[in-house]
């Protein structure tokens, strides 16, 4: 699949629901401006998740209804953007980040999703610090590092919905 809409396998259209490891945090994201899920390769990334890579999807934050206690991280990036990172305040699991170099819209962590199983993740950034033994497919579209603007952004992983 090219690029677009069909990118995920339509598993991230319309109105999706999630929550955290323990149940206490449970959202849901009604129908709206989204972009297409990627995974993220960048060694912040595999240190914040004490894993290889991370899976996030751009998103309308006023799209997002949440209910539990959460908890905050705080962290500056590289790049220069702050991120302030929202997850379970009982079992810790990270739920979604705003980083303010994007105002409105947040990052979530798709693994969170209920339908997570069902997301075809198509896009990879940060690849040049992927971890070896992550092999990708022949037709995944990757880059080395990261788009750099809101519109490099949707021109790269495309708007889901
Ligand atoms: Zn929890
Ligand atoms: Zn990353």
């Amino acid at each position: 699949m090219a690029d677009g809409a069909e990118g995920a396998g339509g598993a991230v259209k319309g109105e999706l629901t999630g929550g955290c490891l323990c149940g206490a945090v449970r959202y849901t994201l009604s129908a709206g401006f989204r972009l297409n899920p990627y995974a993220c390769h960048c060694t912040d990334c595999q240190s914040r998740t004490g894993s290889a890579c991370s899976e996030h999807m751009l998103f309308t934050l006023a799209d997002l209804e949440i209910t539990g206690e959460l908890d905050t991280g705080e962290y500056d990036q590289p790049s220069g953007g702050h991120s302030t990172i929202y997850g379970c305040a009982k079992c810790k699991a990270r739920i979604y980040a705003f980083n303010n170099g994007r105002e409105g819209m947040g990052s979530l962590r798709c693994g969170t999703l209920d339908n997570s199983a069902d997301l075809e993740i198509q896009h990879h950034i940060w690849v040049r610090s992927k971890q070896p033994w992550i092999g990708l497919a022949a037709d995944a579209k990757i880059m080395d590092e990261q788009p750099r603007s809101t519109e490099e952004w949707v021109a790269f992983v495309g708007i889901a919905s």
